[in-house]
């Protein structure tokens, strides 16, 4: 279950942290949560005493309170005049202990966000470390909207999540115009919830705290790992999106008219909208989230390469992450592959591949050597030369005029094979057919360019065992360089790191992108061999260079991202702990047959095609415009799920991080929402 552990700052010192911590604590352990308290650096005072007291906890003093000094000073210098230094490992093991205890540990801070535990490493720091949203205490009256605003803006600035403010009154003065006025200009200025007022209490005992403080503060949204932002916020932001955004691949008029989901927030599995309402991201933000949103490995790994450089150009200098990134890629690409080209995203990869095949033969004399080959329904991309080598008539049929010429190759649709035809032989009938174009044609031929084992714009079109394997050797029988797709099907979609790898296959050039950052940055790499690379490597007068690159090539954040998320694989797993989520997966789908409407359920990996169909026997397609795929992910929504449908095909292709028991609840609302929509 999602922790839903609190740091508790404060806008500055003698705000009433304490007695915050008190009351907060007070008002969960009414409400039946096991609440443990820490107090991780304490400077003179017996605060941490005091709450285990007051609230009768048993733990251990030194896990409540780790780091102790005498004297009420700044920690750095309480500590440095003891001649000690704050033990950060300490705090996080005794959090550790803690966590292992309660429900909810409660985190209470020393002063504010900026104060010093050592000479380079700030409270805030420490809320980093371990990984806590963050609540902030204000006190109201006239100042407190400064200093709000700027513990708000520090939070931001080092990347922690603020949950909310609460207000405490430390003194019985009657409230005036500041203290009325404060939490909503606060809320609106900042876009964080105020969460509300502790009132000033004249005793701390329990009894009183319960009496004068139930329903004072919102506790649900306190708990909810993302508290979303107010609601003249939430306004402003869809007022702001219909004005300003255009958003790719949908139709502007229809969304003008519809109520946006503003996305704020995400943890693990789960996507956080403005109002603080959880969506299991059931197609991973568009196919490139791999191990949850907000890792914490690959969150450092930014963080740090942040610190020290965040872009050099690739053009005439190098940098540290994209050789280090370089130099893994290769090692684990199949066998052959030996240089990286990077680049920004998968038309760009794709773009680069393309572009190395033609002038690789270009550069040899192979003048005739101009065509490029693709199967006829492909998606490489949205860009001009990878619309080119697509075949998807809804999305490319406009550009047509646009575009260069091509070599279309009949695909292996096993599912829409012609009546007499059976799987999976008609997959290798059209291989039989690609050959002898091969065979007529190799000599105009530069490369053929496939999505290896999966298809999946096309609508999560899978091929039999063998189609890869034979189509890579036909390519090579030919001297036609064969490029793999890899943007959607690497990083572990199909169940290995590469689709590629399913059959033991080695492509001339490989395109990388999507998950190569785990799902955070945009990178995307074509990686070819030794013997394509040195068909590039003349003199320099002979003009023979590859005179392609874009200016954000091998920035080093997302190069740090990348680096981060192979890190992630190998002490996570991910792949060996993916086989037995694939394997339930395979058992759960099965229940879609009972569907009328679902024409076909296929599975590869983590890659699922749920296919409605309007008729099953005849396999007759939804008209269009009926928008079925569409609806049923409108009714997922309404479910706390996201997906995001490929026309008439449901497309499932959740983090590989995705629990059991989310995959169950991913399986179980889609059938839901399929049978609603179709009936
Ligand atoms: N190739 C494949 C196989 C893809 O699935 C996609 C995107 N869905 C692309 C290329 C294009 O990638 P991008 O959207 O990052 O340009």
């Amino acid at each position: 279950m999602e922790r839903r552990d609190i740091f508790i700052t404060a806008t500055d010192t003698g705000v009433g942290k304490t007695v915050a911590t008190l009351a907060l604590a007070t008002l969960l352990q009414d409400q039946g949560y096991d609440v443990g308290v820490m107090k991780p650096v304490q400077c003179g005072g017996d605060d941490a005493r005091f709450l285990k007291k007051s609230l009768s906890l048993k733990d251990d003093l030194q896990d409540i309170n780790p780091c102790f000094a005498r004297e009420p000073l700044s920690p750095h210098l309480a500590f440095k005049r003891q001649k000690r230094k704050i033990d950060v490992p300490k705090i996080l093991a005794a959090y550790q202990q803690l966590k292992q205890k309660h429900d909810i540990v409660l985190v209470e801070g020393a002063g504010g966000l900026v104060v010093p535990l050592r000479d380079d490493y700030f409270v805030a720091d420490l809320v980093r470390e371990l990984n806590l949203g963050l609540l902030v205490i204000a006190r109201p009256g006239l100042g407190t909207i400064n200093h709000t605003l700027l513990t708000i803006e520090e939070a931001r600035r080092k990347g922690l999540e603020v949950r909310g403010v609460i207000f405490s009154e430390i003194s019985s003065r009657k409230r005036g115009i500041p203290e009325r006025t404060n939490p909503r200009e606060i809320a609106k200025l900042s876009g964080v919830l105020v969460l509300g007022t502790i009132p000033y209490l004249k005793s701390l005992r329990r009894p009183e705290i319960l009496r004068r403080c139930a329903g004072m503060v919102d506790l649900k949204r306190l708990l909810e790992p993302s508290a979303g932002v107010s609601t003249a916020r939430q306004k402003q932001l869809v007022d702001w999106d219909k004005k300003y955004v255009w958003h790719p691949f949908t139709q502007m008029k229809d969304w003008l008219n519809e109520e946006p989901l503003v996305i704020d927030a995400a943890k693990g599995s789960y996507l956080i909208d403005t109002r603080g309402n959880r969506y299991l991201d059931g197609v991973s933000s568009l196919w490139v989230n791999v191990h949850g949103h907000g890792h914490r490995h690959v969150n450092r790994r930014v963080r740090e390469q942040l610190e020290k450089l965040e872009h050099s150009t690739l053009l005439g200098l190098s940098n540290t992450p994209a050789v280090e990134l370089a130099r893994k890629l290769v090692s684990i690409a199949p066998k052959g592959l030996a240089k990286v080209f990077y680049s920004d995203n998968g038309s760009t990869a794709v773009e680069a591949a393309i572009k190395i095949a033609y002038q690789y033969w270009q550069n040899a004399g192979r003048k005739g050597k101009k065509y490029i080959a693709h199967l006829a329904n492909s998606y490489h991309g949205d860009t001009l030369g990878s619309v080119s080598v697509g075949g998807i008539a809804l999305f490319h049929k406009v550009y047509r005029g646009l575009i260069f010429k091509t070599i279309k190759v009949d695909f292996p649709d096993c599912y829409r094979a012609p009546k007499d035809k059976k799987y999976p032989d008609y997959a290798f009938e059209c291989l039989d057919r690609f050959e002898a174009m091969l065979k007529k044609k190799h000599g105009q031929i530069a490369a053929f360019v496939v999505e290896p084992v999966v298809q999946g714009a096309a609508g999560m079109i899978m091929w039999p065992k063998g189609v890869l394997k034979r189509m890579r050797e036909l390519c090579r029988r030919y001297e036609v360089i064969f490029i793999a797709d890899e943007v959607a099907t690497g990083f572990g979609r199909t169940g290995k790191m590469f689709a590629c790898e399913q059959e033991g296959v080695s492509p001339d050039i490989l395109c990388l992108a999507k998950g190569i950052t785990a799902g955070y940055l945009p990178l995307a790499a074509t990686l070819t061999t030794q013997k394509i690379f040195d068909g590039f490597c003349f003199d320099y007068k002979d003009q023979k260079t590859f005179f392609h690159g874009h200016t954000y090539t091998g920035n080093p954040l997302a190069c740090a991202a990348a680096l981060a998320n192979l890190e992630v694989f190998k002490e996570e797993k991910t792949l060996s702990r993916l086989a037995p989520k694939i394997k339930f997966l395979s058992q759960k789908l099965p229940m879609f047959y009972n569907l009328p409407h679902v024409g076909d359920v296929r599975q590869r990996g983590f890659m699922v095609g749920i296919e409605l169909v309007a008729d099953r026997q005849t396999k007759k397609p939804y008209p269009w415009e009926e928008r079925v795929g569409a609806r049923a992910c409108e009714e997922v929504r309404r479910h706390g799920v996201i997906l995001r449908p490929l026309g008439n095909v449901i497309v499932l292709m959740p983090p590989l991080s995705m629990s059991l028991e989310e995959l169950a609840r991913l399986t179980d609302v889609t059938y839901e929402a399929i049978k609603k929509a179709t009936s």
